[in-house]
């Protein structure tokens, strides 16, 4: 197929066509979670973002001829207080969250990528690294530290183009007297007691541990080699993460780049506000997936172009939900069964060869599915399998079951722990009906209301939603 790809590309800041170093083994790496909670659905953007140019890849150049990582950051200093405060093992936890990201992800449709390794497997990678940057003068010792020295580097800085005295800022590093320059950053430090340890590099005495940036470098050496040719991730890691990943391996190997195209996705905000704990707008997948079908919590994300920002919005599940349902229909009115492995819908791949416009993609896919309603029925079947190629057409979305529970599509984003304090509020003031407690049942019903929580009594129970 004469396909020509085109990606944007974060360090040359503009579009290029897409040139693999070798056709036969296509080489990505994006940076996967660190294990030590549920991963929210911020997360999930570049995970179906990079899945989507994943099953892209593939189809352009043969499943066996890429090589996707995602990494999975074992070892960190949250990692490490998270353990302390639950009690429990810290490798424990690092599996724990790691299986549940793996069927959360799996949920969204994501295929698994063809390696996913683990830092705590990459020590011995890591400290060759950090041996080979002091040999070639990119390194020091310093108090048990081992230290980037970034004047050392000509052209530290070019992908994220900050000035210096913003990079200084916004790296937030340490400013320890011992470093030599205020920019240098850490590749190895001492290990506390009870903290995870190893042997360290450079003949340092005490056990100690890597920093952050050096695990990437050496996980993306081991599997995809000293140069590759796409490196993904949130935007926020432009900087500092991805700007040290590039100063470790470019100074290491004396290359020119470390990847040939750096791709970043914009960021996740919910009903217009920034996500986090203490706004109160806080997802998880698992939360998400509560409510609704993992297809339509893909659909929705793809549905926004992965460069610009995207707002997550009830209004925009409910459309997305009622878009699957609508295919779901057209397709099961076809009442046939479809053939897999079709080549997907030509408008569909123009798209997304166009720096993975999938707003387009799916624009493409409203098209056939008019077709389809009037009665065209190849329209049907390449709506079918361009969907499935896509994650967002499954077997669970098709059957009619999955249909009628995305027709239901009610649901509110209202974090789990909040629904489980709201229910829990529910129970005690139906038990204080019941005891005839009313002075109790209203003083609930006001906190509840307090809360922003309108009740609904009906003979079948008590039903609860947000007042807007
Ligand atoms: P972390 O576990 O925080 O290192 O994040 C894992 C991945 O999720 C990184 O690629 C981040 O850039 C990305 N990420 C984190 N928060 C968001 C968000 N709100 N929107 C989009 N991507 C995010
Ligand atoms: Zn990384």
């Amino acid at each position: 197929m004469a396909v020509e790809l085109k990606l944007y590309d974060t360090l040359t800041r503009e579009k290029r066509v897409f040139q693999p170093l070798d056709p036969a083994n296509v080489r990505m790496y994006v940076c996967g979670p660190t294990v030590y909670d549920f991963a929210h659905i911020g997360n999930a953007r570049p995970v179906i973002v990079f899945d989507v140019l994943f099953r892209l890849l593939r189809h352009i150049y043969g499943e066996r001829h890429v090589t996707y990582v995602r990494n999975i950051t074992d070892v960190d200093d949250k990692i490490n207080a998270r353990a302390a405060e639950r009690g429990v093992d810290i490798r424990q936890l690092t599996e724990e969250t790691y299986t549940n990201f793996k069927s959360d992800v799996a949920a969204l449709g994501c295929l698994p990528p063809t390696v996913e390794p683990r830092a705590t497997e990459h020590i011995e990678e890591m400290k060759t690294l950090i041996e080979r940057l002091v040999a070639g003068g990119h390194a020091y010792v310093a108090e048990g530290n081992v230290l980037f020295n970034v004047p050392s580097m000509a052209d530290y800085g070019r992908l994220s183009k900050r000035p210096l005295d913003e990079m200084i800022a916004g790296a937030r590093v340490e400013v320890a007297p011992y470093k030599k320059d205020a920019q240098d950053f850490v590749l190895w430090k001492p290990s506390k007691p009870g903290e995870p340890g190893w042997a360290s590099p450079c003949g340092i005495a005490a056990p100690g541990r890597p920093g952050w940036h050096i695990e990437c470098s050496a996980m993306a050496w081991k599997h995809l080699g000293e140069t590759f040719d796409i490196h993904g991730g949130g935007i926020d890691l432009v900087f500092p993460h991805h700007e040290n990943e590039i100063a470790q391996s470019r100074c290491a190997f004396h290359t020119q780049v470390m990847a040939n195209y750096w791709m970043h996705n914009g960021f996740l905000q919910v009903e217009g506000e920034k996500m986090s704990k203490s706004l109160g707008n806080f997802f998880t997948i698992r939360d998400l997936l509560k409510d609704w079908p993992g297809e339509v919590l893909r659909f929705n994300m793809l549905r926004t172009h992965y460069r610009q920002p995207i707002d997550w919005t009830v209004s925009g599940l409910n459309e997305s939900a009622n878009a699957l349902r609508h295919w779901a229909n057209i397709l099961e009115r076809h009442k046939t069964s479809f053939n897999s492995g079709i080549e997907p819908e030509r408008g569909v791949l123009k798209a997304l060869l166009d720096d993975l416009n999938t707003p387009m993609a799916l624009a493409e896919m409203h098209k056939l599915a008019d077709h389809a309603r009037k009665g065209d029925h190849q329209a049907a079947q390449k709506l079918h399998s361009t969907g499935e190629w896509l994650g967002v057409i499954t077997h669970a979305v098709m059957s009619s079951a999955s249909i009628a529970a995305i027709s239901e599509a009610a649901a509110q984003l209202v974090p789990e722990d909040r629904k489980q304090e709201i229910q829990r509020l529910i129970d005690a003031r139906t038990a204080a009906r019941k005891a005839k407690d009313f002075k109790e049942s209203d003083r609930i019903r006001d906190e509840l209301a307090a809360m922003g929580v309108v009740l609904k009594d009906s003979k079948d129970g008590t039903t609860w939603e947000i007042a807007r």
